[in-house]
């Protein structure tokens, strides 16, 4: 049957307009007989150039095995450059240490307000990695920064190259982030400063023109 939406294919995600693609159904009980993806149920649709559709499924596999391996890459490379281990230990200070300078951390591993995350402080001298442990169930005797809950665990690092090369690669700044923030919301505030004394000013002269 032709397909009658506005819609996408099953398959491979191509969209599909209405007249484009064929549309079929796949029951309950159908389920196991490929007519339609794993699980999958209901109407669906797909594209009528077969040989096109698998070629454009390959094609995202073969991305999505890309990105794996870049992303196992980046897994091992940042285990070489940091890796948590006794020697690199920040070592106790009173109160832990507080550290000062520019954050780095990534999307998927960032510091979370539940005491979990990890995050890197670039301090000009050394490059700390900050491991969150304030998680309930967490040894907290293990930690040695300060963080405003109930700590981390922190190693520290020389400063080289290569480590500020993986962290501009493949993390945020975040305190380059928070700054670029704050600039806008001070724009913002400016710009609705500026419109309330426009209106100010507005009902001001309306005023001076009743009493006239
Ligand atoms: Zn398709």
């Amino acid at each position: 049957m032709k397909n009658k939406k506005h819609t996408h294919c099953c398959w491979c995600g191509a969209a599909l307009t209405p007249g484009v693609g064929t549309a079929f159904f796949v029951g309950e009980e159908d389920e196991m007989l490929g007519f339609g993806p794993m699980g999958a149920t209901g109407w669906m649709a797909k594209c009528e150039e077969k040989e096109e559709c698998r070629a454009r499924v390959e094609e995202q596999n073969e991305k999505e095995k890309q990105r794996k391996a870049e992303e196992k890459k980046n897994k091992n490379l940042e285990r070489s450059l940091f890796p948590e281990e006794i020697q690199y230990f920040g070592g106790f200070k009173e109160g832990g240490f507080c550290l000062s300078g520019i954050e780095y951390m990534t999307e998927e591993k960032g510091r979370n307000i539940y005491g979990g995350g990890e995050w890197y402080v670039d301090t000009g001298e050394n490059i700390w990695k900050c491991i969150n442990n304030g998680m309930d169930g967490d040894d907290w005797s293990q930690n040695n920064i300060s963080t405003g809950g109930a700590g981390a665990i922190g190693y520290i690092y020389a400063k080289t190259q290569e480590r500020m090369e993986f962290l501009k690669n493949h993390t945020i700044n975040i305190t380059e982030k928070r700054q670029r923030e704050e600039e806008e919301a001070n724009e913002e505030a400016k710009k609705l400063i500026t419109k309330i004394g426009g209106v100010k000013w507005e009902v001001q002269t309306f005023k001076n023109l009743l009493m006239q």
